[in-house]
């Protein structure tokens, strides 16, 4: 289906409301959404839901048509995800695929990788994940070990990533890695575009204390990617992991032009419905719990806004890509703070209760998920006061130094 440029937000939305009510199911408002990961059957719904968007002219709203995108505007987005908030949406591959990856590549990659993987991602066909933490630690995501090796025309990966959201249901991820180890940490870095099932490349899924197994983590041995799978430059990876961090904050702190309905439908579950939970404890009229209600309903408003501001800011060039982390920084406050809520709210219901008391314990074991995932809230903070309030940079006594001199554990 082609649709003009020229079609204003309200003939789409309401284009977008008739074909939604006929084409999408509706949600269920009292279902039990599955543990994170553990039902695969969800996935190949997903795939669905997405080949049904596309078919029906309602995909990457925001993505640019010739990589199979609509072309149209943020606002064209809002109008949608407000419309489709009732149906059922592929959230699932909205972090990281449609908000973290495809604009990325979109930013990024070469002419090549943008008409084959966004719109194969926009057309339902594929998912892309994101291979950039490692065993060693993720804050220090310059410091990555994992090797590239350059043989001829291809490259040889070795090493190990950790903590990848749903890689077992994806198809290619982002990988960085290091391609010069005697070059300062920052300019020795290479981003891939790696197709995740293929030899030598091993996976596995990662239990949780909730019982979910979303997270994977991948061990590399030899693995052969051919020379087109570079995103960017040779040794030019830093680039390209600013910009999907930057993807990534945004994405994370729900401010992501690049997403269709509410959430991510994975990260956690829905944020509790805080008046439902009181009433099912029958706690509705206790003055104080209706405070509680009232903080987390202002504080889901002021992240409402922020998101806003700081969106309007990045668009119009007052605002720089860092305060990306002011909407990354306060999803995760608002985040624990609502579990938390939840749990004093709820009380034993909130292990026994129903659909929606009954997820607030399952809930509160991954409120810390928030503070970390995107990049923890500690180095948020870091680039709130180095980069948006000019303080003083923290010391790294690596930052020019060869990679290779760099001391590290073994
Ligand atoms: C929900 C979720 C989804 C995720 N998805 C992915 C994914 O798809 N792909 C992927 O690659 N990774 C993913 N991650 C991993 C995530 O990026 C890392 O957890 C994060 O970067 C922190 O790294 P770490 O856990 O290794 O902690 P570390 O880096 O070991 O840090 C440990 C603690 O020290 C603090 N710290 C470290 N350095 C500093 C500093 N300089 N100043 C102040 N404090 C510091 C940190 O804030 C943290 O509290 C995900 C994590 C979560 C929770």
């Amino acid at each position: 289906m082609t649709v003009s440029t020229l079609e204003d937000v309200e003939s789409f939305r309401l284009r977008a409301r008739a074909w939604l009510a006929e084409n999408v199911p509706r949600l269920d408002p009292d279902a039990v959404p599955p543990l994170p990961g553990d039902d695969d059957e969800e996935w190949v719904k997903t795939r669905e839901l997405q080949k049904k968007l596309y078919a029906g002219g309602f995909a990457g709203i925001c993505f640019p048509k010739e990589y199979g995108g609509l072309g149209l505007s943020h606002e064209h987005q809002v109008a949608f995800t407000e419309e489709s908030a009732e149906y059922e949406m592929p959230l699932l591959l909205n972090v990281p695929s449609f908000s973290i990856c495809a604009p990325t590549i979109l930013d990024t990659g070469s002419e090549e990788q943008k008409r084959e993987h966004i719109s194969a991602a926009i057309r339902g066909d594929e998912i892309l994940a994101q291979f950039l933490s490692e065993p060693r630690g993720g804050s220090d995501l310059a410091g990555v070990i994992t090797r590239a090796d350059r043989d001829g025309d291809t490259w040889v990966l070795n090493g190990a990533k950790t903590w990848s959201t749903c890689a077992y249901a994806a198809d290619y991820a982002l990988c960085l890695a290091r391609t010069d180890w005697d070059a300062p940490k920052h300019r020795g870095l290479t981003m891939f575009l790696v197709k995740i099932h293929q030899p030598g490349i091993t996976m596995r899924r990662i239990k949780q204390v909730n019982g979910s197994t979303e997270f994977c983590e991948e061990f590399f041995d030899d693995v052969v990617l051919p020379a087109n799978s570079v995103v960017g430059e040779v040794n030019g990876g830093w680039a390209v992991a600013s910009r999907q961090l930057y993807y990534e904050r945004t994405a994370v702190g729900g401010g992501s032009p690049y997403v269709s309905g509410r959430g991510s439908g994975r990260i956690s579950q829905p944020k509790p419905d805080l008046i439902r939970i009181a009433r099912e404890a029958g706690r509705s009229d206790e003055p104080r719990v209706r405070e509680m209600i009232g903080e987390a309903h202002a504080m889901k408003r002021v992240q409402q806004q922020l998101i806003q501001r700081v969106n309007v800011g990045m668009s119009e060039g007052l605002m720089q890509p860092p305060a990306g982390s002011l909407m990354r920084l306060f999803r995760a406050e608002t985040g624990w703070r609502t579990d938390d809520l939840a749990v004093q709210i709820a009380g034993a219901v909130g292990i026994t209760g129903d659909a929606g008391a009954g997820r607030v314990g399952d809930n509160f074991l991954m409120r810390q998920g928030s503070s970390l995932g995107g990049g923890s809230t500690e180095m948020a903070r870091n680039i709130i006061s180095e980069r948006i309030l000019g303080m003083p940079r923290e010391y790294a006594a690596d930052r020019d130094k060869p990679f290779s001199e760099v001391k590290r554990s073994r």
